[in-house]
């Protein structure tokens, strides 16, 4: 078991390319931790220096107390589930999972003990003389993380683990992974692009953007509280509303530092409900129906602001608002709603976006 702390770490490839522009993160003893975010934002790279397979240009990385810069992958006392499960078609199950074993010379008597335990715990007992071939994604996938476990490494680091699987799997297999971490209680770190995956599975969530944390903490607080409107945007779905705010409305909701050409107000979907009253200080927006999703237990509205130009209450250039109503409401296209939201559920951010305000 171990501690994971990165401390300014920074990658330049070859080439000058600053992949990692300066990232801390810590990561205590038998702690979930996700980093999550856009297609190129280092996550990958992130990763990767942790298991030592890219040089880290700048910063440490200690794992369990040992700063492992200059240390071999072998030697970290890690194991990496790929997004690929990289098993050996060849080799049947057993044998995929006792090949890092028997390459690090542990008795064979000792490997069958660890090999027929991971079985147990991933329920692939009956299935260990099979090739991969033979198994289901699902399966496959618990081969791969079955290799990692009979190591029994200090860190489990995976990299999109799920992404090969189909959606219904995929969310097994996120329940599956997080059962078994809380069960060996060993330190993990997991890259994926999926927020919901991110929100799932963390109990640190780190939000990257560019090569830099974004924010980073328990993933309800993030979700509640996004430092910036890209947190804002990435974390929830669908997306965050987001709309300029003049300086007098932001201060009227609290803001004390709003600058001249005021911020940006941001409303989740699922906080808005129809009516026609506003409530105390918060906030009521007049739209036209344009578009509606049914996806059963919910509904999503499309609509477009029907109050652009009102100095009054919100400045108006993006018109466009999405509303979660529940399964059952049926808004005709071409109708006005009011879909209010109160106070405590407005986010105010800076007119750049990388600032929360109130
Ligand atoms: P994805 O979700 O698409 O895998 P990611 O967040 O994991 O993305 P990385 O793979 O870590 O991103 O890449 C981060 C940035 O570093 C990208 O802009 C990428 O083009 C660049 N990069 C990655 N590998 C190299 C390399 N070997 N040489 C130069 N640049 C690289």
């Amino acid at each position: 078991m171990a501690n994971v702390t990165l401390r300014n770490v920074r990658k330049i490839y070859p080439g000058g390319f600053e992949a990692i522009k300066g990232i801390d993160i810590e990561v205590g003893d038998g702690q979930f931790c996700v980093l999550v975010g856009p297609s190129g934002c280092g996550k990958s790279t992130l990763l990767r220096m942790v298991a030592g397979l890219e040089t880290i240009s700048s910063g440490e990385i200690d794992i369990g107390g040992r700063i492992v810069n200059a240390i071999e992958p072998a030697e970290r006392d890690i194991a990496m589930v790929f997004q690929n499960y990289a098993l050996y078609p060849h080799m049947s199950v057993y044998n995929n999972m006792a090949y890092g074993l028997r390459n690090r010379r542990v008795p064979e008597s000792e490997i069958k003990t660890r090999v027929e335990d991971a079985a147990r715990i991933l329920e692939l007992g009956t299935m260990l003389q099979r090739k991969p071939r033979q198994l289901s994604g699902g399966q496959r996938q618990r081969v791969a993380m079955g290799r990692a476990i009979v190591r029994q490494p200090k860190v489990f680091l995976f990299d999109e683990p799920l992404s090969n699987l189909d959606a219904k799997l995929r969310i097994a297999m996120r329940v599956e992974i997080r059962k078994l971490q809380r069960r060996l209680a060993t330190t993990a770190i997991y890259v994926t692009h999926d927020q919901l995956e991110a929100m799932t599975l963390a109990d640190i969530l780190v939000v990257m953007n560019g090569g830099k944390v974004e924010q980073i903490g328990n993933p309800l607080e993030i979700y509640q509280r996004p430092a910036t409107t890209f947190v804002a945007s990435f974390i929830g779905a669908p997306p965050m509303n987001l709309m300029p705010i003049d300086a007098v409305r932001a201060q009227l909701l609290g803001a004390d530092a709003v600058p001249a050409d005021a911020g940006q107000l941001g409303i989740r979907p699922e906080d808005f409900e129809l009516g026609d009253t506003v409530p105390p200080g918060g906030v009521g927006l007049d739209l036209r129906v344009d578009a509606i999703e049914h996806v059963g237990a919910e509904t999503y509205v499309y609509g477009a602001r029907q109050d652009a130009g009102n100095n009054d209450s919100l400045a108006a250039t993006s018109n466009d608002v999405i509303v979660r109503l529940p399964g059952t409401a049926a808004p005709a296209i071409g109708t006005r709603i009011r879909a209010v939201a109160p106070r405590t559920k407005l986010h105010l951010f800076s007119a750049d976006g990388r600032q929360r305000l109130s």
